[in-house]
């Protein structure tokens, strides 16, 4: 069996037992990149050296120097930590974000930064700065986004797993293109301290692991209440490793009809319903429901994400952070607005522009209450819809994304097509709940398909539960791409 094909629990077992050190772990998962990276470009930030004198050194935690990939968004102090952007070409963080320290404390080892969409804006990983990268089941395809570098890594099997920040699906999608698990907890349940913020409404930090055992495994580490977050919430976080076991029989899941209409691809509908077979067979009773509002979640989601999205890009202005270029050579009059314009002019990219204009539309005088304000009230909705079905049922199951990975440069020239991708995403970000995806099956180009379970605020317990009940009976989350099985 190869190292670097082990679950991360698997993988831990090893370590903790003394049966391989964490520098022969690192130094397996730096040779695969080291090849297989070449063709996927999931890397932005990897220094080979630093890694392996670091994992000579890991003498604390539960971790024992197993290895993680972190998204490009997250700062790890003294790194670089760009979001895919040249604005923010030369910044190091001084500090580490809160799930960082909790990662280091346990003595998990950094293996680099890996590529997202340009600040989170995106589902394909391709408005980044570096360029896309590649989907490890088929390179002329997009691994997903935002953190498409988390979990072409994943499934890649250049780390064991990942850390993803989700907003509108950037977890979940990519998850479900790339074969893997992935993540989106409740708003509030881990610490967003030093993730560089997209939209604070709705961002939250997230695993990208190869099963569900691995995915509550590492939300063991990262949740809990963060004084430095006055968003998270301080109640208790249940053992979510001892939480995976037991029968689902009895569970009641809804099904809403909604997620099934028009626009869904027959194959990725197929799978579904065969995974909502194998929950049956185990017990589960599944009834069809509606989510009335589901119809107005991806308009929502374009107003209150890009009107937050332009207020907290507004400080990447030149003056604290990366990049900054300056008009003339003397001081005058214009000196600082030409330091503004020029700096962020050449710094976003196309994506990052398109919504700052939008936010900043959507959120000035006269467009306020037509726009920001009205979202708001439709975000209300769609969150009751939830409310009230979970007043009857105790999770509800969808496709995560109505397509499998769809082809480099397909959406690129039609931002609405790419919007409409996180249409089954969006809902779960706009109410605040957990949502899970799982891979449960592949097309018959061999693409994986991902099933999204949605959850009760701060019951990723019983997601995860479903899941692993789901993967004891199921193959689907070992498949391995190709050219990871062949390296
Ligand atoms: N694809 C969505 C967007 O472009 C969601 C991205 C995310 O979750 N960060 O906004």
């Amino acid at each position: 069996m190869e190292l670097t094909n082990l679950s991360a629990v698997e993988l831990l077992n090893l370590l903790s037992n003394g049966d391989i050190s964490p520098r022969e772990v690192a130094a397996a998962y730096i040779k695969r990149i080291e090849s297989l990276d070449k063709k996927i470009k999931a890397f932005v930030h990897f220094e080979p050296e630093k890694i392996l004198k670091k994992a000579e050194n890991i003498r604390s935690g539960k971790l024992n120097g197993l290895p993680i990939a972190i998204k490009d968004n997250l700062c790890v102090k003294g790194e670089p930590a760009t979001c895919g952007s040249r604005i923010l070409s030369g910044f190091r963080p001084p500090y580490n974000a809160t799930v960082i320290e909790k990662l280091e404390r346990e003595g998990a080892l950094f293996m680099g930064k890996v590529n997202m969409d340009e600040f989170a804006f995106g589902s394909s990983c391709e408005t980044s700065c570096y360029g896309p990268t590649y989907n490890p089941w088929d390179t002329s395809r997009a691994p997903g986004g935002s953190s498409g570098g988390s979990a072409a890594a994943v499934a890649a099997r250049l780390v064991p797993w990942a850390l993803g920040s989700d907003t509108g699906g950037s977890i979940r999608q990519p998850a479900s293109f790339c074969g893997t698990v992935g993540l989106k907890p409740t708003y509030g349940r881990v610490s967003r301290y030093g993730l560089i913020a997209f939209a604070s409404s709705l961002d939250q930090i997230g695993p990208l692991t190869q099963d569900v055992k691995d995915a509550a495994m590492l939300m063991n580490i990262i949740s809990g209440h963060d004084p430095k977050d006055s968003t998270s919430v301080d109640t208790d976080v249940p053992d979510y490793l001892a939480a995976l076991n037991g029968s689902i029989k009895g569970l009641k899941i809804a099904i809403p009809k909604e997620y099934f209409s028009s626009g869904i691809d027959a194959e990725v509908k197929e799978a579904i319903i065969q995974a909502i077979e194998e929950l049956k067979r185990q017990g589960a009773a599944v009834e069809e429901i509606s989510l009335p509002h589901t119809e107005y979640a991806v308009a929502t989601y374009y107003i209150v994400a890009p009107s937050e999205a332009s207020s907290n890009l507004a400080r990447f202005d030149g003056v604290q952070y990366g990049l900054r270029l300056c008009g003339t050579e003397k001081a005058n009059e214009n000196a600082l607005i030409d330091m503004y314009t020029k700096t962020r002019g050449k710094g976003f990219g196309p994506e990052a522009k398109r919504r700052i204009i939008l936010g900043t539309y959507t959120l000035s005088s006269g467009y306020y209450d037509a726009y920001y304000l009205k979202a708001l009230k439709v975000r209300t909705k769609i969150a009751e819809d939830f409310k009230n079905a979970f007043s009857r049922f105790d999770c509800i199951v969808t496709p995560t994304s109505p397509t499998s990975a769809f082809k480099i440069g397909e959406r690129t020239n039609d931002p609405l097509a790419m919007y409409l991708s996180d249409i089954f995403t969006i809902p779960a970000n706009l109410a605040g709940i957990p949502a899970l995806s799982i891979p449960c099956g592949f097309t018959k180009e061999n693409l994986p398909v991902g099933l999204q379970l949605l959850g009760k605020p701060f019951d990723e317990a019983l997601l995860l539960k479903v899941g692993h009940a789901y993967q004891q009976q199921t193959n689907w989350h070992k498949q391995m791409p190709e050219m990871a099985n062949s390296s």
